[in-house]
Protein backbone atom coordinates (compact mmCIF):
# COMPACT_ATOMS: atom_id res chain seq x y z
CA UNK A 1 0.00 0.00 0.00
CA UNK A 2 2.99 2.27 0.94
CA UNK A 3 4.09 1.83 -2.68
CA UNK A 4 1.16 2.62 -4.11
CA UNK A 5 0.60 6.14 -2.41
CA UNK A 6 4.45 6.74 -2.88
CA UNK A 7 4.05 6.37 -6.79
CA UNK A 8 0.94 8.60 -6.84
CA UNK A 9 2.12 10.81 -4.99
CA UNK A 10 5.48 11.42 -7.54
CA UNK A 11 3.19 11.32 -10.60
CA UNK A 12 0.48 13.88 -8.80
CA UNK A 13 -1.76 10.95 -9.46
CA UNK A 14 -4.45 9.23 -7.42
CA UNK A 15 -4.06 6.04 -5.79
CA UNK A 16 -6.38 4.00 -7.68
CA UNK A 17 -4.90 5.81 -11.24
CA UNK A 18 -1.62 3.36 -10.54
CA UNK A 19 -0.88 -0.44 -11.13
CA UNK A 20 2.58 -1.69 -10.17
CA UNK A 21 3.94 -3.70 -13.12
CA UNK A 22 7.07 -6.28 -14.03
CA UNK A 23 8.53 -3.33 -15.69
CA UNK A 24 7.88 -0.65 -18.03
CA UNK A 25 7.34 -2.69 -21.40
CA UNK A 26 4.85 -4.75 -19.79
CA UNK A 27 3.24 -1.40 -18.16
CA UNK A 28 3.21 -0.31 -21.54
CA UNK A 29 1.89 -2.89 -24.00
CA UNK A 30 -1.02 -3.24 -20.96
CA UNK A 31 -1.97 0.40 -22.18
CA UNK A 32 -1.05 -0.01 -25.73
CA UNK A 33 -2.74 -3.37 -26.77
CA UNK A 34 -5.83 -2.40 -24.42
CA UNK A 35 -6.76 0.20 -26.64
CA UNK A 36 -9.76 -0.60 -29.36
CA UNK A 37 -7.61 -0.19 -32.68
CA UNK A 38 -9.23 -0.59 -35.97
CA UNK A 39 -8.19 -0.82 -39.71
CA UNK A 40 -7.10 2.52 -40.58
CA UNK A 41 -6.60 4.18 -37.47
CA UNK A 42 -3.66 5.92 -37.19
CA UNK A 43 -1.02 6.33 -34.46
CA UNK A 44 1.05 9.49 -34.05
CA UNK A 45 4.97 9.07 -32.79
CA UNK A 46 7.91 11.36 -32.67
CA UNK A 47 11.82 10.44 -34.30
CA UNK A 48 12.81 9.49 -30.71
CA UNK A 49 10.11 6.42 -29.49
CA UNK A 50 11.71 4.00 -27.53
CA UNK A 51 12.42 0.58 -29.67
CA UNK A 52 10.03 -2.04 -27.62
CA UNK A 53 7.54 0.80 -28.37
CA UNK A 54 8.12 0.88 -32.21
CA UNK A 55 7.44 -2.80 -32.08
CA UNK A 56 4.06 -2.57 -30.42
CA UNK A 57 3.01 -0.09 -33.47
CA UNK A 58 4.74 -2.72 -35.79
CA UNK A 59 2.24 -5.53 -34.71
CA UNK A 60 -0.67 -3.74 -34.96
CA UNK A 61 0.10 -2.40 -38.04
CA UNK A 62 0.71 -5.89 -39.44
CA UNK A 63 -2.08 -7.49 -37.65
CA UNK A 64 -4.97 -4.59 -37.85
CA UNK A 65 -3.88 -2.33 -40.76
CA UNK A 66 -3.19 0.90 -38.22
CA UNK A 67 -1.16 3.46 -39.79
CA UNK A 68 1.99 4.92 -38.19
CA UNK A 69 2.97 8.44 -38.64
CA UNK A 70 6.70 10.01 -37.17
CA UNK A 71 7.07 13.63 -36.57
CA UNK A 72 10.01 14.94 -38.02
CA UNK A 73 12.13 16.64 -36.07
CA UNK A 74 12.44 20.59 -37.24
CA UNK A 75 15.35 21.43 -38.23
CA UNK A 76 17.26 22.40 -35.10
CA UNK A 77 16.34 18.57 -34.22
CA UNK A 78 13.75 19.51 -31.92
CA UNK A 79 10.05 17.78 -31.86
CA UNK A 80 8.04 19.91 -34.00
CA UNK A 81 4.41 20.86 -32.50
CA UNK A 82 3.36 22.89 -35.82
CA UNK A 83 4.18 19.36 -37.56
CA UNK A 84 1.96 17.54 -34.88
CA UNK A 85 -0.84 19.84 -35.60
CA UNK A 86 -0.65 19.20 -39.34
CA UNK A 87 -0.55 15.65 -38.29
CA UNK A 88 -3.57 14.94 -36.84
CA UNK A 89 -6.35 13.54 -38.76
CA UNK A 90 -9.82 12.54 -37.66
CA UNK A 91 -8.16 8.74 -37.83
CA UNK A 92 -5.93 9.59 -35.04
CA UNK A 93 -6.39 7.05 -32.03
CA UNK A 94 -3.35 7.84 -30.42
CA UNK A 95 -0.34 9.59 -29.47
CA UNK A 96 2.53 7.86 -28.05
CA UNK A 97 5.66 9.87 -27.08
CA UNK A 98 9.03 8.77 -24.93
CA UNK A 99 9.24 11.86 -22.79
CA UNK A 100 13.03 11.60 -22.92
CA UNK A 101 14.84 10.12 -25.29
CA UNK A 102 17.04 6.75 -24.51
CA UNK A 103 18.95 7.07 -26.89
CA UNK A 104 20.08 11.47 -27.22
CA UNK A 105 18.33 12.11 -23.85
CA UNK A 106 16.49 14.63 -25.81
CA UNK A 107 13.30 16.16 -24.20
CA UNK A 108 9.78 16.30 -25.44
CA UNK A 109 7.62 18.97 -25.57
CA UNK A 110 5.31 16.59 -23.11
CA UNK A 111 2.73 19.61 -21.34
CA UNK A 112 2.63 20.80 -25.37
CA UNK A 113 1.30 17.47 -26.81
CA UNK A 114 -1.02 17.18 -23.97
CA UNK A 115 -2.88 20.31 -24.97
CA UNK A 116 -2.90 19.09 -28.41
CA UNK A 117 -3.99 15.74 -27.37
CA UNK A 118 -6.65 16.76 -25.14
CA UNK A 119 -8.27 19.68 -27.95
CA UNK A 120 -8.66 17.08 -30.83
CA UNK A 121 -9.72 14.49 -28.18
CA UNK A 122 -6.89 11.67 -28.81
CA UNK A 123 -5.34 9.29 -26.32
CA UNK A 124 -2.12 9.98 -25.27
CA UNK A 125 0.21 7.83 -24.10
CA UNK A 126 3.82 8.36 -22.43
CA UNK A 127 6.76 6.40 -22.02
CA UNK A 128 8.15 8.65 -19.28
CA UNK A 129 11.14 5.77 -18.27
CA UNK A 130 13.70 8.67 -18.53
CA UNK A 131 12.12 11.18 -16.79
CA UNK A 132 10.34 9.72 -13.41
CA UNK A 133 12.74 10.65 -10.36
CA UNK A 134 15.18 12.36 -12.96
CA UNK A 135 13.30 15.65 -13.35
CA UNK A 136 9.68 16.64 -11.65
CA UNK A 137 6.78 15.30 -13.64
CA UNK A 138 3.28 16.15 -13.03
CA UNK A 139 0.69 13.70 -15.12
CA UNK A 140 -2.08 16.46 -14.12
CA UNK A 141 -0.26 18.89 -15.50
CA UNK A 142 0.66 16.95 -18.29
CA UNK A 143 -2.68 15.65 -19.53
CA UNK A 144 -1.68 12.23 -20.10
CA UNK A 145 -3.80 9.16 -20.65
CA UNK A 146 -1.59 6.32 -19.98
CA UNK A 147 1.82 6.36 -18.55
CA UNK A 148 4.48 3.61 -18.19
CA UNK A 149 7.81 3.73 -16.28
CA UNK A 150 10.48 1.36 -15.08
CA UNK A 151 11.91 1.01 -11.60
CA UNK A 152 15.46 -0.05 -12.71
CA UNK A 153 16.77 3.36 -13.75
CA UNK A 154 16.35 7.09 -12.12
CA UNK A 155 14.30 5.63 -9.23
CA UNK A 156 16.76 2.87 -8.30
CA UNK A 157 14.40 -0.03 -7.81
CA UNK A 158 15.38 -3.40 -8.51
CA UNK A 159 15.17 -5.02 -12.07
CA UNK A 160 11.68 -6.53 -12.09
CA UNK A 161 10.11 -3.43 -11.10
CA UNK A 162 7.79 -0.93 -12.79
CA UNK A 163 3.92 0.97 -12.78
CA UNK A 164 1.68 2.08 -15.22
CA UNK A 165 -0.74 5.33 -14.92
CA UNK A 166 -4.33 4.96 -16.08
CA UNK A 167 -6.23 8.24 -15.87
CA UNK A 168 -9.44 7.48 -13.99
CA UNK A 169 -11.56 9.14 -16.84
C1 LIG B 1 14.56 1.42 -20.13
C2 LIG B 1 13.47 1.92 -20.94
C3 LIG B 1 12.33 1.14 -21.20
C4 LIG B 1 12.19 -0.30 -20.78
O1 LIG B 1 12.08 -0.47 -19.40
P1 LIG B 1 11.91 -1.94 -18.81
O2 LIG B 1 11.50 -1.76 -17.38
O3 LIG B 1 13.20 -2.64 -18.99
O4 LIG B 1 10.82 -2.61 -19.60
C5 LIG B 1 11.31 1.70 -21.92
N1 LIG B 1 11.38 2.98 -22.39
C6 LIG B 1 12.46 3.76 -22.16
C7 LIG B 1 12.47 5.17 -22.67
C8 LIG B 1 13.54 3.27 -21.42
O5 LIG B 1 14.61 4.05 -21.22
Amino acid sequence: NNTYNLVARLINADVDEIALTENASSGWGIAFNGIDFKKGDEIITSEMEYVTNVLGFLNVKKTLGVEIKVIPNDEHGNFSLSELEKTISPKTKLIAITHIAASTGDMMPVIEIGKIAKKHNILYLLDACQSVGHVPLDVKEINCDMLAVTGRKYLRAPRGTGFLYIRKA
